[in-house]
C-alpha cells in the first residue's frame, strides 16, 4: 500500500502501532511458548493498513501472516516482506504457479483443484499448501474423510507441493455455549487421525478460541481481531485474559461553524430543524469514507465534549450540534479517546447493530492512515 505522508484533508485514522505491538506481546505471553502465530492481516489489516501492521506484528514475534486472497499476499511480498504468508480463502488453481513463485501458501480442499494446480506450478518451484477441513463452518473445506485421504496421498506423491499445514475454522468460538465448538474440535481431531503423516502447522484457533480454549491451539493460532485490541464478541469479553488496547481511532477537524436560528434546517431533505438558536459545525467526513448514514444521532467528541450528529450524513460531510461556539480547526474524535471521553469501536458497532470487525474494515481508503509509533517498535 502507498505510504503517503502529506494529506490535504483534515480527516484521518490514527493507527497506534505501539498498542498493536503490545497486544501481540500480551497474546504471546498468554499462549504456550511454542505456539506459532499467523497474524490475520486480510482486508488491509482489518482497515489498519496492511504493510505497517505486518511489519509491526512480525517485529513483535508473530511467525507469519494470513490473508484472504492471493492479491493481498502479493501486495505484502511487493513490500519486501519475506515471512510465511497463508492465503485462507479459495484461489483459482490456474494461479497456483504465481503463488509458488512468490513462496505464498495456499489453502486446498478439492481433489480436482490439486490435480490442476500440479500442472501449472513451474519446474523448479513447489507450492506450499495447507489443507482446510470443514468441521462445521459450512464455508470451504474438505468434509469427507475419503477426500482427505486422497488429498493426503496426492500431496505426498507430488514434488510440486510442499504440504505445510492442515486447519479448520470454528463457527462459535466466541460464544459461551461450548457444545458446537467441542463438536467441531472432535471432528478436526478425527480428521487428523485419518492422516498418514502430519504437516508442520496444525491450526484451528482464531482469536476467540486461542484466548478462551487452550485445547484449540495444536501448534499454531490465527490471530486477528484481538491483536487490533478488539474483543471477538461481547459474550466472552469478561473471559479474556488481558485488556486489549484499541489500535484504530478516527479523527477530523471542524471546517465550518455557524449559528442557526430556531426553525432553520440542516442537510439533505431539510429534516433537521433547530429548535432554538443552535451552533452547528461541519466536519469533512461522510458515507464515502465509511461513516455511514445510519450513524445519524451518534455522539462524537469535540473539544472534550460529546456532541450529536444532526441531519442526514452526506457523502463527504457531516453536521454536528455543538453546545457552544467552537473554533474552526477544533479536533473531533469519532472513534477513540479525547480528553475524558472514549468512543470505542464497539460503541460504533452497537449503533450500527453490527460487530466491531465490520467497523474498521469499512472505513474506506479515502481516509488516510497515520501511524503512531513512539516506543518499542
Ligand atoms: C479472519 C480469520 C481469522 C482471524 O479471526 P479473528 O476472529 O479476527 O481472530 C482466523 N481464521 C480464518 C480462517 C479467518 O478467515
Amino acid at each position: 500500500m502507498e505510504e503517503k505522508t502529506v494529506f490535504y484533508r483534515d480527516t484521518w485514522a490514527e493507527i497506534d502501532l505501539d498498542a498493536l505491538y503490545s497486544n501481540i506481546s500480551q497474546i504471546r505471553e498468554h499462549l504456550p511458548r511454542n505456539t506459532n502465530i499467523f497474524a490475520a492481516v486480510k482486508a488491509n489489516a482489518y482497515g489498519h493498513g496492511v504493510i505497517q501492521t505486518a511489519k509491526t506484528v512480525l517485529a513483535a514475534g508473530v511467525h507469519g501472516l494470513a490473508v484472504a486472497f492471493l492479491d493481498e499476499a502479493l501486495t505484502i511480498r511487493e513490500a519486501g516482506i519475506t515471512a510465511p504468508i497463508l492465503v485462507l480463502g479459495a484461489t483459482r488453481a490456474a494461479d497456483a504457479g504465481v503463488a509458488a513463485v512468490h513462496n505464498i501458501s495456499l489453502t486446498v480442499f478439492q481433489i480436482d483443484w490439486i490435480k490442476e494446480a500440479e500442472k501449472v506450478v513451474p519446474l523448479g518451484h513447489a507450492l506450499r499448501v495447507h489443507i482446510k477441513c470443514d468441521t462445521g463452518m459450512g464455508r470451504i473445506g474438505v468434509t469427507k474423510e475419503d477426500d482427505l485421504r486422497e488429498i493426503d496421498v496426492l500431496l505426498r506423491q507430488s514434488n510440486r507441493f510442499i504440504w505445510d499445514g492442515i486447519f479448520t475454522h470454528f463457527a462459535t468460538a466466541d460464544q459461551l455455549d461450548e457444545a458446537y465448538y467441542n463438536k467441531q474440535l472432535s471432528r478436526f481431531k478425527y480428521f487428523l487421525n485419518c492422516l498418514k503423516m502430519h504437516p508442520p502447522y496444525i491450526h484451528a484457533a482464531n482469536s476467540a478460541a486461542a484466548l478462551c480454549h487452550s485445547d484449540s491451539l495444536f501448534n499454531t493460532a490465527r490471530i486477528g481481531i484481538a491483536m487490533y485490541g478488539l474483543t471477538p464478541s461481547d459474550e466472552i469479553k469478561d473471559l479474556l485474559p488481558f485488556t486489549r488496547k484499541e489500535v484504530f481511532s478516527l479523527h477530523t477537524k471542524i471546517v465550518h461553524v455557524k449559528k442557526l436560528q430556531a426553525g432553520e434546517k440542516v442537510g439533505y431533505g431539510a429534516d433537521y430543524t433547530a429548535s432554538e438558536d443552535e451552533w452547528i459545525a461541519t466536519i469533512p467526513i461522510g458515507y464515502a469514507d465509511g461513516w455511514i448514514r445510519k450513524l445519524r444521532g451518534f455522539k462524537v467528541i469535540a473539544d472534550g465534549e460529546m456532541v450529536p450528529i444532526v441531519g442526514k450524513i452526506c457523502m463527504d460531510q457531516t453536521m454536528l450540534k455543538l453546545p457552544k461556539k467552537m473554533p474552526i480547526g477544533t479536533q473531533v474524535t469519532l472513534i477513540g479517546k479525547q480528553k475524558n471521553h472514549f468512543n470505542s469501536v464497539d460503541d460504533v458497532a452497537k449503533k450500527l447493530e453490527t460487530i466491531n470487525y465490520e467497523i474498521t474494515c469499512t472505513i474506506t481508503n479515502r481516509v488516510p492512515r497515520v501511524y503512531k509509533r513512539q516506543g518499542i517498535v
